[in-house]
């Protein structure tokens, strides 16, 4: 990619500058500028809903048989796959994350479109059972204009599992990446185009979300949004869903506990709660972040996931052995640190990490160690508030209901995680535990056929699964009188 370029961003169909003020992107391990592009403006959102909202009544798209929009996304599928190792390497850049990772969000994101349009061909519209002369039905129809709202953290997986069921459902989309995030949308938006989405459908407009983002929100044109991002956020859009009556799908964030018992097949906990905080360096909605550990096992556990974690592969994200990528930006990993510094003024005690490592060659890149705190208790700062980093907190526990307690004993309910070899147990606790997601003897693994969302403050409203794309339609019911004579109340 050539810097000195600015790159066009997508309004309705139109490849041009964003007429918003110019910045650049950065790659996380070097801090060099990617790419530059100016932003959208205000004036880039009413063109771009104008534009999607003429498209939705013009293209036909939303009156396409069901098998001919699957078959362009089967197609969207097809070119993503065909490029996946160029958007891979580009994700990288984007968002700093190993190359390991990247190639399997690029292929999540070829799954997604694929699926996606499976359900848009088998969805099945119902007869439901008479109680009078008419043949009574329920059917869906597409919104219109929908935005989708993402974060910087797993850009062209979120991208796709918004954009794919809204387009299959039949309606545009306007879709408002992370401002320092935003290649793979413009990316997905062309391979969109080039599949055979009529132009217009499909806007991608870079931005800052507290003017863009929140402008695309308040358009009175826009009938639907699927955010994902901070709590705060989240509820801020809802508010503004209130006021206009709009419905809104909300994947926020989490704190989610891992519980390991004292019959848990050690090997396998050991790994899983590794890979569950530390994998994506711990940017992730669901890092099991709070670890929970049988009093009796606690210290030898620790021992190892200490171990492990100063052993993780911390550096160049081009490296296919890399483990850990740098943070997202220099100021995440400052809060990280603030949050470190905090949990050890409350009297928490490192065990590792904590540390910004020498990586070498990448002096520059914004790099932290995998971090261990232990010494406190569930009501500290950070074992409540979202790090969204590399940070583990544990805790022991001593039986079941006070772990329960505790697990639940937080604002979010995202995702948990259960590590033992009592399948009773194991059933008692997933069913015990408040969470949108949980894992037994396993942890964060996904399907796109499982729907996925969380409870209380980590969001409203499910993503993926069969059912995903009704999110993103109107459900109407129809009765359709079959009468021989006129109804008989007005006696005329
Ligand atoms: P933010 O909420 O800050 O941002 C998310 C998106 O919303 C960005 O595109 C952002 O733009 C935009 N935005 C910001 N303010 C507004 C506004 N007022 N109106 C409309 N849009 C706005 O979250 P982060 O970027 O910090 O992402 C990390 C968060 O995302 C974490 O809390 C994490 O848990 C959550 N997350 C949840 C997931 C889930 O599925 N539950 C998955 C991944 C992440 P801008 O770029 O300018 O900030």
């Amino acid at each position: 990619m050539n810097p000195q370029e600015v790159l066009p961003i997508c309004i309705a169909g139109e490849w041009r500058l964003g007429t918003g003020d110019r910045y650049g992107t950065r790659y996380p391990a070097t801090g060099e500028v990617v790419a530059e592009l100016n932003a959208a403006s205000l004036a880039d959102v009413e063109e771009a809903v104008q534009g999607a909202h003429h498209a939705f009544l013009t293209s036909g798209w939303a009156q396409r048989k069901p098998h001919e929009r699957a078959a362009v996304l089967y197609r969207v599928a097809e070119l993503i796959r065909a490029q996946a190792e160029p958007l891979a390497q580009r994700q990288r850049l984007d968002n700093g994350k190993p190359i390991s990772e990247t190639r399997a969000l690029v292929a999540s994101a070829a799954g997604t479109f694929q699926f996606f349009a499976a359900a848009c061909e088998t969805l099945e519209e119902t007869i439901t059972p008479q109680r009078g002369d008419c043949l009574t039905m329920s059917v869906y129809e597409p919104m219109g204009v929908v935005a989708a709202i993402t974060p910087w953290n797993s850009p062209i997986a979120s991208e796709a599992q918004k954009m794919a069921p809204a387009l299959a459902a039949g309606n545009a989309v306007v879709v408002k990446p992370a401002e320092v995030t935003p290649l793979m949308a413009l990316e997905l938006a062309r391979i969109c185009e080039e599949a055979g989405v009529p132009r217009g459908l499909i806007s991608v407009l870079p931005g800052k979300g507290s003017v863009i983002g929140d402008a695309i929100t308040k358009h009175p044109l826009v009938r639907r949004v699927s955010f994902t991002g901070g709590t705060t956020t989240g509820k801020h859009i809802a508010h503004i869903a209130a006021d206009k009556m709009m419905p809104v799908s909300l994947e926020l964030g989490g704190k989610s506990p891992t519980m390991v018992f004292d019959d848990a097949d050690l090997d396998h906990a050991v790994n899983g709660v590794l890979y569950g905080i530390f994998s994506s360096s711990g940017e992730s909605c669901i890092a099991g972040s709070r670890l929970f550990v049988a009093r009796s096992q606690y210290e030898a556990f620790i021992d190892r996931l200490a171990h492990g974690a100063a052993q993780l592969r911390v550096g160049d994200p081009a490296d296919e052995r890399t483990q850990m990528g740098p943070l997202i930006t220099d100021r995440h990993r400052d809060s990280i640190e603030s949050y470190v510094a905090a949990g050890v003024d409350e009297g928490g005690q490192l065990r590792t990490g904590g540390v910004r490592p020498d990586v070498a060659g990448l002096p520059n890149g914004y790099f932290y160690t995998p971090t261990i705190i232990e010494g406190l208790d569930n009501h500290a700062r950070i074992c409540q508030e979202e790090i969204f980093g590399p940070v583990l907190v544990a805790i022991p526990f001593d039986d079941e209901d006070d772990l329960i307690e505790q697990a639940n004993d937080s604002v979010y309910a995202l995702a948990a995680g259960i590590w033992t070899r009592d399948y009773k147990r194991a059933w008692r606790v997933a069913r015990a535990v408040q969470a949108g997601n949980v894992w037994i003897n396993t942890y964060k693994q996904f399907s796109i056929a499982t729907p996925f969302g969380g409870w209380r403050d980590s969001g409203l409203g499910r993503e993926k699964g069969r059912l995903g794309i009704l999110q993103y339609m109107e459900q109407k019911s129809v009765y359709w009188g079959l009468n021989e004579q006129p109804l008989p109340w007005a006696n005329h």
